[in-house]
């Protein structure tokens, strides 16, 4: 069995601000500090979003698989 995700957003409660963490299949992941908007890597925040939802497969964007046709 294989779980995707296709849409995710995650709310961050920040010492001194807040956060919107979001993932989609298309575009990946999205934050909006300044760490992941200017710097471009992969901030604290979307690292803790990927660790949240465990072991569900999300670094990669998998085109439609296509399907298979048993006979
Ligand atoms: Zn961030």
């Amino acid at each position: 069995m294989k779980v995707s995700l296709s849409y995710a957003q995650f709310n961050i409660q920040g010492v001194t601000d807040n956060y919107l963490v979001a993932y989609d299949d298309e575009d990946g992941w999205f934050c909006n500090c300044p760490d992941r908007q200017y710097r471009k890597r992969e901030c604290k925040h979307i690292k803790a979003c990927k660790k949240s939802l465990g072991h569900v497969q999300v670094d990669e964007v998998v085109p439609e698989t296509q399907t298979q046709l048993v006979v």
